[in-house]
């Protein structure tokens, strides 16, 4: 199987049973690799009475086929399972080294059921896997994890996911981190984890992928990796970090302000990631062969921290405007304390904003939360929120729950910003009316990295071929929503090879390197075909779960105009953009279903 390692790694946790599987290689051509492989896995194991933590519950760990080799940026893998969060299809991914490392350790992923007696970790070294006792090192955070795992293997090369506190705790907002601060955050899979007693997973090995043409295949992605030393959205992601996007976000209307529901405040510049290079960072990081280098390790002085992993632009927007903090030290110090405890900085954030908003409206009071005043602007307080929920402790574990929880709970689920129950990233999708789009179809619920419209509509333009071109970003038609459709199709396809999703060589490279990694001849259309497929798949497990169209929405919140700023006055006309997404998609108009051909 060229491109593939051809072999997963199987664990049961409740025997403690450890065996190597045939990679399905028909599952393989379908489904290419990371969340679209997975899904086509689990759509024969998961229904609706799989408990997301309970042991039935596999937790899948998948790599794709140009993961590990000469490819810039190709260095991510995913996780997926029933996510406890939201109920339906779960998936994170995060880049890094982990996965290159697992595919050199020999496994192309790891599939993972039931649930250890006591907790343990799990290391993966040349082809051999072995379960430890995980002792007293549950209970470490993120970074002591990965430190101790190196040292117990002798190996200052291992790579290590894993959870921490908020993961140990089943908190639902917990995420998986590797290589220091890189996280699969979203979706709760972390929870996941910690509900099988599964602290860590260790990999080393010093294999190599398999190449159908290696020549050809070293050709291609040398003439992508030379696209990156000159491409100026490159150029400006090594300056200044996703947090670049600060400024022109706030210009546009697309940053979230205030809980979603004001469209500009000048404060918000203060969290410009100009600034935050120049008076914060200390170096920039990288994922497994990328010239990028958009990761950020920063310090905040006035809280004592010297290396922190981010921030990151939805980090600024999610622990900063969305909660009026506008002092980059404190959004650097909160986002270092969900690293630490291992969650989810969008989900977190979200929930706080919904915290504030209800205590603000008199809806929360200081008898339901221990006696804390949650306020806009209070970064001490959102602090000991964050410690709260990670420990599951008094109000904590009320937030620890989630923002669709939460507004239930207060009687108002009308204020809750998620879609199918995950929170919303820090895009509005006034600002992009196809992220409307997006949110409301995304398998996973609202999700940023499943149709990236602020991007196309900014001007990406080496997408032709599969018929994607930028276009006016307050279209509310039914070919913008046909656009967004296919754009979904082609991030599923991202992140089913499980490439970082700055690297846009464009179409014609991409298939070459495909190609040349797996002899599979594609042409442009069939990258498209594939995609559709991979969407289609989460969505039909998605109605097994218990979804049906009437989830295809986004939450009242977001529907209201905006009164101020770039994307005043607009809201997505849902049903016409979702008529052009069905159209697209061919989904029945009546029932949401796919029907095309799934190759199941
Ligand atoms: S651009 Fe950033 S996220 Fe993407 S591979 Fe490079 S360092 Fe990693």
């Amino acid at each position: 199987m060229n491109g593939y390692l051809g072999k997963l790694l199987r664990v049961d946790l409740n025997q403690s049973r450890l065996w190597d599987e045939a990679l399905n290689e028909d599952y393989a051509r379908n489904y290419v690799g990371g969340s679209g492989l997975a899904a086509r896995y689990l759509y024969n194991i998961l229904d609706a009475n799989t408990d997301p933590l309970g042991p039935e519950n596999p937790l899948f760990f998948l790599t794709g086929p140009l993961v590990g080799t000469s490819m810039t940026s190709a260095g991510r893998y995913s996780v997926c399972a029933r996510s406890p969060l939201t109920g339906i299809w779960g998936e994170a991914n995060s880049g890094g080294f982990f996965g290159p490392e697992l595919r050199y350790a020999g496994y192309d992923g790891v599939l993972i059921t039931g649930k250890a007696e006591q907790p343990v970790w799990l290391s993966i070294v040349e082809g051999q896997a072995a379960l430890h006792t995980a002792g007293d090192l549950w209970g470490s955070d993120i970074y002591a994890t990965q430190t101790r795992l190196r040292e117990a293997l002798g190996d200052p090369k291992v790579r290590v996911a894993c959870i921490g506190l908020a993961g140990e705790n089943m908190v639902k907002l917990a995420g998986i981190a590797n290589d220091h601060g890189r996280f699969s955050a979203r979706t709760g899979l972390g929870a996941v984890m910690g509900s099988k007693n599964l602290k860590a997973i260790a990999a080393r090995g010093t294999g190599k992928v398999p190449l159908y043409a290696p020549e050809e295949f070293r050709a291609v992605t040398n003439q992508i990796l030379a696209l990156y030393k000159e491409d100026f959205p490159a150029q400006s992601l090594r300056a200044y970090g996703t947090a670049g996007y600060v400024n022109l976000s706030h210009m546009l209307g697309d940053l979230p302000i205030r809980y979603f529901q004001l469209g500009e405040y000048a404060p918000a510049d203060n969290l410009s990631g100009v600034d935050l290079a120049e008076k914060y960072l200390t170096r920039n990081t990288a994922c497994h062969k990328c010239v990028i280098a958009c990761g950020r390790e920063t310090r905040s002085p006035t809280y004592n921290d010297s290396k922190v992993d981010g921030p990151e632009y939805e980090t600024v927007g999610a622990l900063g405007s969305l909660l009026m903090i506008f002092d980059l030290e404190a959004v650097i110090h909160a986002g270092h304390l969900c690293n630490l405890y291992g969650m989810d900085i969008i989900s977190m954030g979200v929930t706080i904003g919904l915290a504030c908003e209800l205590f603000e409206r008199g809806l929360l009071t200081t008898a339901d939360t221990g006696g804390l005043e949650i306020r806009y602007g209070d970064a001490e307080t959102v602090f000991r929120l964050i410690e709260l929920t990670a420990r599951c402790e008094g109000f904590g574990a009320v937030l620890a729950e989630g923002n669709a929880a939460l507004a239930e709970r207060a009687g108002v689920p009308e204020l809750s910003a998620t879609v199918n129950r995950l929170e919303v990233p820090m895009h509005e999708p006034r600002a992009y009316l196809g992220m409307a789009v997006t949110y409301a179809l995304s398998p996973r619920g609202a999700c940023h990295m499943e149709g990236d419209m602020f991007s196309l509509d900014l001007g990406q333009s080496n997408l032709e071929e599969v018929s994607l071109e930028p276009g006016d970003r307050h279209d509310n038609t039914i070919e913008k929503g046909r656009t967004a459709a296919r754009l979904q199709a082609w991030r599923n396809l991202y992140n089913s090879l499980t490439l970082c999703q700055f690297e846009n060589p464009g179409v014609r490279p991409l298939l070459a390197a495909i190609n040349a990694a797996t002899g599979w001849g594609l042409e442009a259309e069939d990258l498209m075909t594939l995609g559709k497929r991979i969407v289609n798949i989460k969505r039909l497990m998605n109605f097994k779960l218990g979804l049906t169209k009437a989830n295809d929405r986004l939450p009242d919140l977001l529907l209201k105009p905006l009164k101020e700023g770039g994307s005043a006055g607009y809201v997505p006309d849902i049903p016409t953009l979702l008529a052009g997404a069905y159209a697209e998609f061919g989904w029945d108009p009546e029932s949401g279903r796919p029907l095309g051909d799934l190759h199941l």
